[in-house]
C-alpha cells in the first residue's frame, strides 16, 4: 500500500468518527443545495444549459493546440508575456525568477487551485518572499497553516467560533465572533497588503482564445484587486482552461455560478488581457500568463480519459459526494478532492501511488448526475481502477479470492452454497462480536460500527418461496 494510500485509510477513519466535523460539513452543504435547487430553476432549461457547455468545452478541449496558440497571440499583441510550463518546478522557476529581478518583496494572491498543485506558496516563501491569500476561504487556512479543504469553499471546515478565536489570536484587534466584523477585521487587514504588494497572482476561471483575455470570477472582489492594483500581474493556469469565444462566457459564466455556490452570477466578473494600455488609467505595468502542463498533454492524448479535462472546477461533484461528506476534504491529502479529484490525481501524480482514491467512491453517479460539464465522473472512477489493475501485480490474497469468486458464481450450485457459507459466517462473526471476542479498537470499522445480523434466508430463497418454488 502507498503512503498515501495509508495516509488516506488513517485520515478518513479518524474523520468519518468525527460527528461534529460531520454536522458542519452537513449544515454547508445543506444550505449549497438549496441554494443550488433554487439557482437551477432560474434557467429556462437547465439541462440545456449543461449541454451547451459540454459542447463548448469539447470544442475546446479537442482543438486545445489551436486555441491555445490563439490566446498567446492575442496576449503578446497587447504587450503581455506567456510562459509555457511543462511542469510544476518550471512554473515555479519562472515565477520566482521573475519576482527576485523585480524585487518583489509581497505578493498578494486570489484563489488557484494551480498555485496548490505546484506549491507555489511555499517556493516564494523561501526566497523570503510574504505569500498573502486574500480569498477570505484561503486567507482562513492559510492563517491556520492547513490546505484549502474544499475548491470553492476552502474554510467549509470551520464554523464561526473556531473562525473568530483564529483571528483574535493571529490578528490581534478582534474580540468578536459577530460574521460583519470578523469580515471586516479580515478586510482591514487585506487592504493595507493589496496597496503594498509588487505582484498580484491570479488563477484563470477561462482563457477566452478570441479575446485573448483571462475571465476571473470572484465573490469578494479580490480578484480584482489582485490583477489591477500591484503593478506586476501574473496569471497560472492549466492549459485545459482555454474556451473559444467570449460570447461562450454567457453561458458558461452563469452556469458554472449556479454549480458553484447556486448564485445566478458570481459577484464580481472580471476580464484582464494585458498590462495597462497608454490610454488606461489603472492596471498592471508588467503581464504575464503561465500556462501550465503538469501531466495535462497526457490526458488529453488518453481519448478515453479526456473528457475529465473538460472540468471547470465548480465543486458541484464534492458536495454531491456521500464519500467526501464523511471523510472531508483534508483526508484526500490532494489538491483535488471528491469525485473529481479521484479521477484527475491518479492520472496527474501516478496511479502506482493514487489508485487507492479510484476505490474513495461507492459508484453512486451522483457526481455525474450534477456535473454541468457532464463529464461521466464515476466511468471515469471505473476506468482508473481497470488501468490500476492491469498496470500492477496484485496481491496473491485478491488473486485466489477473485478466482475463488469466479469459480463460485459460474455455477448455480456452488453459487447457492456460497452464499449458506457466507451467512454461516455472518452469524458467527457476529454472534463473536456481541461477546466482544472480536471488538478490536485499533480498527476503526469495529469501532464505530455495528454490522447487521445476516439474514436467516437468502435473497434467492425468499424470491423462490414468493413463486412457490419451494
Ligand atoms: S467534474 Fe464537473 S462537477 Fe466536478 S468540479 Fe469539475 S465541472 Fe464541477
Amino acid at each position: 500500500m502507498s503512503h498515501a494510500a495509508h495516509e488516506f485509510l488513517r485520515s478518513a477513519a479518524e474523520k468519518s468518527a468525527d460527528l461534529a466535523h460531520r454536522q458542519i460539513i452537513r449544515r454547508g452543504i445543506d444550505s449549497y443545495n438549496a441554494a443550488n435547487v433554487r439557482g437551477r430553476s432560474r434557467f429556462l432549461d437547465w439541462e440545456a444549459a449543461r449541454l451547451r457547455c459540454q459542447e463548448i468545452k469539447w470544442e475546446a478541449v479537442n482543438n486545445l493546440d489551436r486555441y491555445l496558440l490563439e490566446f498567446e497571440q492575442r496576449v503578446k499583441d497587447r504587450g503581455g508575456h506567456v510562459f509555457w510550463a511543462e511542469n510544476s518546478e518550471e512554473a515555479r522557476q519562472y515565477i520566482t525568477d521573475l519576482a527576485t529581478a523585480r524585487g518583489v518583496r509581497k505578493v498578494v494572491k486570489s484563489k488557484s487551485m494551480v498555485s496548490e498543485e505546484i506549491h507555489l506558496g511555499p517556493a516564494l516563501e523561501k526566497m523570503g518572499i510574504k505569500v498573502v491569500e486574500t480569498d477570505l476561504g484561503e486567507y482562513i487556512v492559510q492563517l491556520r497553516e492547513e490546505p484549502p479543504y474544499h475548491i470553492v469553499t476552502p474554510a467549509m471546515h470551520l464554523n464561526r467560533t473556531q473562525i473568530a478565536d483564529l483571528f483574535k489570536e493571529k490578528l490581534g484587534d478582534v474580540d468578536t465572533d459577530d460574521p460583519q466584523q470578523l469580515v471586516a477585521a479580515a478586510r482591514r487587514a487585506l487592504r493595507r497588503d493589496f496597496f503594498s504588494a509588487e505582484m498580484g497572482i491570479s488563477g484563470a476561471n477561462f482563457l477566452v482564445a478570441d479575446a485573448g483575455m483571462i475571465a476571473l470570477t470572484t465573490n469578494e472582489g479580490n480578484g480584482r484587486l489582485c490583477t489591477s492594483v500591484p503593478r506586476i500581474h501574473v496569471v497560472l493556469s492549466g492549459i485545459e482552461k482555454v474556451i473559444p469565444r467570449l460570447q461562450d462566457l454567457a453561458t458558461l459564466w452563469p452556469v458554472l455560478a449556479t454549480a458553484g455556490t447556486g448564485q445566478p452570477i458570481t459577484c464580481y466578473s472580471t476580464l484582464a488581457g494585458g498590462p495597462r494600455q497608454p490610454n488606461e488609467v489603472d492596471g498592471p505595468e508588467e503581464f504575464h500568463v503561465v500556462l501550465v502542463d503538469n501531466g495535462r498533454s497526457e490526458l488529453l492524448a488518453n481519448v478515453e480519459e479526456r473528457e475529465v479535462l473538460h472540468c471547470i472546477r465548480c465543486g458541484a461533484c464534492i458536495n454531491a459526494c456521500p464519500v467526501f461528506r464523511t471523510v472531508g476534504g483534508h483526508s484526500y491529502g490532494t489538491t483535488y478532492m471528491g469525485p473529481i479529484g479521484s479521477v484527475l490525481t491518479p492520472r496527474l501524480r501516478g496511479l502506482d501511488e493514487f489508485q487507492h482514491l479510484s476505490y474513495a467512491s461507492s459508484l453512486c453517479g451522483a457526481c455525474t448526475d450534477v456535473c454541468p460539464v457532464r463529464i461521466n465522473l464515476h466511468h471515469h472512477l471505473l476506468h482508473n481502477r481497470r488501468d490500476a489493475v492491469n498496470a500492477s501485480d496484485r496481491p496473491w490474497s485478491e488473486r485466489i479470492g477473485f478466482m475463488l469468486w469466479r469459480w463460485a458464481v459460474e455455477d448455480a450450485r456452488r453459487f447457492r452454497a456460497a452464499g449458506w457459507l457466507a451467512r454461516l459466517g455472518m452469524r458467527v462473526v457476529h454472534r463473536l462480536r456481541l461477546d466482544g471476542t472480536l471488538l478490536d479498537p485499533a480498527r476503526p470499522w469495529n469501532k464505530n460500527h455495528a454490522a447487521p445480523p445476516a439474514p436467516a434466508k437468502s435473497f434467492r430463497a425468499l424470491w423462490g418461496k414468493r413463486n412457490g418454488n419451494n
